[in-house]
């Protein structure tokens, strides 16, 4: 059903592999690392000590021009050569690598310390997905297709405790991730005003700077994200703020004309732009910005045109980003019917992210929007959506089906288009006086896509899964046919449930989604319930009528009742306590609500359930 092809299995896809049939190499006890190292880098020192515990290091500095390089082998076997004659073509010279297995020893060769960085990760997949302790000898040489990788994190509903946000870290690393969009809102450790840190889930000012020197560690870049127009909800709800609206009804937009508007937001841009030195960008949100030129002010002002007082308030904010040495990013929508004239106005010191999530037509959307922008000077980058709406509202787990397609079509855009920053975005709701959508960790399948269609375009094909389920999960396609028979790119989410015992790797992901699967199903049938509380309606005192009523209710309502700690104890593993409780009560929320109201009505209540459901 697949290419999948041992015995090499990676995400992303390596480009070129070719196996030289000249024996394998095998690990011993007596292995150790050599490291040659240009100039000093002791993020590659702790790599090999993290990803490879228990194999000595030896070695270090390298001369001028040397290069990065790490050989695999017996104490005796020496040092890895220079860079001389690297099979790495210029274009892929920041992150590139070349990976040779020879009976003797594994060497792994880069430019720069980046590429060496990813050449071990590469490293780590063969030995994690090979049988046994050997590698047949071959010749990897690999770079990437998108110079910006990113991946994102929306920290507005619920998210992770910090040691799982390190670890996703980690794993952004292994599958060659570089950029990292982090949305932070109300848990960012605002000083010039404590109401907009959230009362108790703000990162501590030590916390923020672990999950950013996580970042750094890993070769990733962080690119903030502060809205500074619209979805502004989590400011503009406070008393102290509220006069800053564009009319006393919108919640989430700024009046651009009122002038403690700008003030507010370049403070907050001071204190996000200070606490992120070493990133190159600041995205500045500006989507969705809904009620604009409604007050009188700008009505005037602009002349009633909405283009006008957008355009007018986001050539403040990228001035005042750009000339602190940081380049401006925002979001494209705002400007999707943006007359021509107009457009021309917009400083073209922005970068003009296209968020395009669903419809089949991204390339045709993509190429005349990217042309419009590019005409007049402004850079394009890209963004599809590794869980967004979609039409599943709690979005337990992602869509895969809609999610790989946005993916796909998005890799051939990108492709044709020479898009160089390509965002997979990971909502975690609507928006923020939303509830939350499924956690991140239910997101690896998609995400790794993502990086696997934007490390190697060719990547993403139809062996996706099997190598997902390998690398990810240490499960042979073999031993998954055995179980869910046969399956496509599109089935993670239906079968990984099945796997809780015998997944090698990650298996609390497995759990996870069989959890918020075992829910899906029990919601599903309680939604059925009107139909038996409208037939009883139509048949009020009827033996039959009411028996079908009481059967439904107990099955449905037993079948949630027993999904609701293992939901509570499952996701408290992940999320700190309370954001956990408040995801399950959301999911329950109405379930509870008709059990209070409309089936007590009906005279149906929980005594009526088998006594085990509360076991
Ligand atoms: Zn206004």
């Amino acid at each position: 059903m697949s290419k999948f092809n041992p015995p090499f299995v990676t995400i992303p896809e390596v480009r070129h592999i070719r196996y030289s049939g000249e024996g394998a190499f095998r690990r011993t006890k007596d292995c150790v690392f050599h490291v040659r190292l240009e100039q000093p880098d002791s993020r590659i020192l702790r790599l090999l000590q993290r990803e490879f515990p228990g194999i000595p290091v030896v070695g270090g500095e390298a001369p001028e021009g040397a290069g990065y390089a790490v050989s695999l082998g017996a104490s005796r076997c020496g040092q890895p050569a220079d860079v001389t004659g690297i099979a790495v073509p210029s274009s892929g010279i920041e992150e590139g690598y070349e990976l040779a297995v020879r009976p003797e020893r594994i060497e792994v060769r880069a430019v720069r310390a980046a590429g060496l960085f990813y050449g071990l990760q590469t490293l780590r997949q063969l030995l994690d997905t090979a049988a046994g302790d050997s590698l047949p000898c071959a010749d990897i040489h690999d770079w990437p297709d998108t110079a910006r990788r990113g991946m994102h994190f929306d920290f507005r509903q619920t998210h992770s405790r910090l040691e799982k946000l390190e670890e996703a870290i980690a794993q952004f690393a292994r599958f060659k991730i570089n950029t990292l969009l982090i949305e932070y809102e109300d848990k960012f450790p605002f000083r010039c005003d404590p109401v907009l840190r959230h009362p108790k889930h703000a990162f501590t000012e030590e916390q923020l700077a672990r999950l950013l020197e996580a970042a750094r560690e890993h070769y990733i870049e962080v690119m903030p994200l502060q809205q500074t127009f619209g979805h502004l909800e989590y400011v503009l709800r406070h008393e102290a703020y509220a006069p800053l609206r564009e009319t006393p009804e919108s919640t989430g937009e700024l009046c651009p004309c009122k002038p403690g508007s700008y003030e507010l937001l370049t403070k907050m841009l001071d204190e996000i732009i200070a606490a992120h030195p070493d990133s190159p960008y600041v995205h500045l949100g500006c989507d969705e910005v809904y009620s604009l030129c409604e007050c009188e002010t700008c009505r005037e002002r602009f002349g009633g045109s909405r283009e006008a007082a957008f355009i007018h308030f986001v050539n403040r904010m990228i001035e005042y980003t750009a000339a602190r040495g940081k380049q401006p990013v925002i979001w494209h929508d705002m400007l999707d019917k943006c007359p021509e004239d107009l457009l021309q106005t917009l400083d073209p010191r922005v970068a003009v992210m296209i968020w395009i999530y669903n419809y089949r037509n991204i390339e045709a959307e993509v190429s005349a929007l990217t042309a419009k922008f590019r005409r007049l000077g402004i850079d394009v980058m890209g963004a599809p959506a590794v869980r967004c709406f979609d039409w599943a509202e709690h979005q337990n787990y992602p869509v895969a089906v809609n999610r790989l397609d946005n993916l796909k079509q998005w890799r051939d855009t990108a492709a044709k288009l020479d898009i160089d920053c390509v965002i997979g975005t990971n909502w975690t709701a609507a928006f923020s006086l939303g509830t939350p959508y499924g956690i991140f960790e239910t997101t690896w399948y998609v995400n790794g896509y993502h990086a696997d269609v934007t490390w190697n375009r060719s990547g993403g094909g139809e062996d996706y899964i099997d190598r997902f389920m390998a690398v990810f999960h240490g499960l042979r396609p073999a031993a998954v046919a055995a179980k869910v028979g046969r399956y496509t790119n599109e089935d993670y989410y239906f079968i990984i449930r099945h796997f809780t015992e015998e997944a090698v790797r990650h298996r609390d992901i497995a759990e996870l989604i069989a959890v918020m699967h075992d829910f899906e199903v029990a919601t599903d049938r309680s939604r059925a319930i009107h139909k038996y509380a409208y037939r009883w309606r139509l048949y009020p005192g009827d033996g039959a009528e009411r028996r079908s009523l009481l059967n439904n209710y107990v099955r449905n309502r037993s079948g949630l009742q027993r999904v609701r700690p293992r939901m509570t104890a499952v996701l408290r593993r992940f999320q700190p306590d309370d954001m956990a409780d408040h995801y399950v009560l959301s999911r329950f929320y109405l379930h509870d609500y008709l059990n209070e109201t409309l089936y007590k009505e009906l005279g149906l209540d929980e005594t009526l359930l088998p006594q085990s459901h509360d076991s």
